[in-house]
């Protein structure tokens, strides 16, 4: 092991004993976990936390949206987040297919808990709904709405108050094993800590390579999103989210407006996505096809990526090979509605107590899944 001299100690900014690396929600909500019983240390490329995908999704909360896995992590944050006053709001979710999407409009319909109500019935929740187009509705009222930045703060005030700490703007661009962990080091600093989270989103490939760790292969995907003036100039604030079948549009209520989305997949390297005008446009006239207001124009348009493991199931864990590295990634389009299972259960590896969810469960999060 190198013997580290009192020079090289004191060029160090920072010496914690855990480092994230990355200031999303992922990154931000295993930190305030870890505050408490450790020096932490969140690193964050960015002069503002949540400038990826944190800061750029349709804050839902709808549990039983995603993989097995998923959806138990969902379910197990619930708690957390109804204890703190504000961060969740009554949405309601409403599903409308066309007759010959019937099949499609069934699988979802039972995959995630909906129940079939009346045209009549989604008109009055949606009254923009085309009659003439939508043959079958759905409506589930578990879906709710979650304020994404009282919930991103609220986890970097508790991380402060815990004597954690944030640097911004403090992209890591080198990252050395050394005898007793990691040095990490960023244009205006460095440091030294025994263990590295992995928490970079889109990134977390990336992060591993520079690691020297073996990345598993995330793949992050486009998604966009425009917003429009409420339809018709009416209320639209206690309109349901509101799904086509095979989630291929959807549109929710944001602050008066409505934001509508073609859902897309398309995977890209990690970069700060913007929207596709083609995929907008085609994603508005499927939204388009089901109400009875034309969209005339778009207040604003955003895009960010939603990275999945192979698996679409959350990483979290040891690198099987490298157990100072801990992976905390993959949180596809549910990094909020899964946060604080999953932070609580990186906490819990990290701190060595004993989690709180099935061992079946931990054990399909765990990096070593993939060999
Ligand atoms: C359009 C859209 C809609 C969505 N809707 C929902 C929803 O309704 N509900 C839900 O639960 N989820 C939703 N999501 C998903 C959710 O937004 C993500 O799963 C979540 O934000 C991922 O958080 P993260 O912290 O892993 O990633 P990020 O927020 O991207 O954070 C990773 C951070 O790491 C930093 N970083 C990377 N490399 C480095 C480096 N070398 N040094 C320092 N910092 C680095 C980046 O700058 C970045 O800020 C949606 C996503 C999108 C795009």
């Amino acid at each position: 092991m190198p013997v580290r001299t009192k020079v090289d100690r004191m060029s160090l900014t920072h010496t914690p004993d855990i480092i994230v690396i990355g200031g999303g929600i992922a990154g931000l909500s295993a930190a305030a976990r870890l505050a408490p019983h450790s020096r932490v240390l969140v690193l964050e490329a960015e002069e503002a936390l949540g400038h990826h995908a944190s800061g750029r999704s349709a804050a839902l909360y709808e549990p039983y949206y995603g993989s097995p896995a998923v959806v138990q992590l969902s379910l197990a944050s619930g708690d957390y987040f109804r204890s703190i006053p504000g961060v969740l709001a009554p949405r309601g979710m409403l599903l409308v297919g066309r007759e010959d999407q019937r099949a499609q409009f069934d699988s979802d319909l039972v995959r995630m808990e909906f129940d079939r109500v009346s045209l009549d019935e989604a008109v009055a929740m949606f009254p923009i709904l085309n009659r003439d187009v939508a043959a079958h509705a759905g409506y589930a009222a578990h879906a709710e709405d979650i304020d994404t930045d009282l919930l991103l703060q609220g986890f970097a005030k508790t991380l402060r108050g815990a004597g954690g700490e944030i640097v911004t703007k403090a992209r890591v661009s080198t990252i050395a094993r050394t005898g007793a962990g990691w040095r990490v080091t960023w244009p205006d600093g460095e440091a030294e800590a025994a263990l590295l989270v992995n928490a970079a989103g889109a990134w977390v490939d990336e992060v591993a390579k520079l690691a020297g760790v073996q990345p598993l292969g995330f793949v992050p995907n486009r998604r966009s999103m425009a917003r429009i003036p409420a339809p018709g100039g009416l209320d639209v604030s206690n309109w349901p989210m509101v799904f086509g079948p095979g989630e291929d549009w959807y549109c929710k209520p944001d602050a008066g407006a409505l934001i509508v989305s073609p859902a897309e997949e398309h995977p890209m390297e990690p970069h700060d996505a913007w929207a596709d005008d083609m995929v907008l446009a085609e994603g508005l006239a499927r939204y388009e096809e089901f109400v009875t207001e034309p969209v005339t124009r778009l207040l604003s348009n955003w895009a960010g990526l939603r990275t999945f493991a192979p698996d679409r199931s959350l990483v979290i864990g040891r690198d099987a090979r490298e157990p100072a590295f801990f992976w905390l990634g993959g949180q596809g389009g549910q990094g909020f509605q899964s946060c604080a299972g999953a932070s609580q259960l990186a906490a819990d590896l990290i701190l060595g107590a004993v989690p709180e969810l099935s061992a079946s469960l931990v054990a399909s999060l765990d990096p070593a899944r993939f060999g």
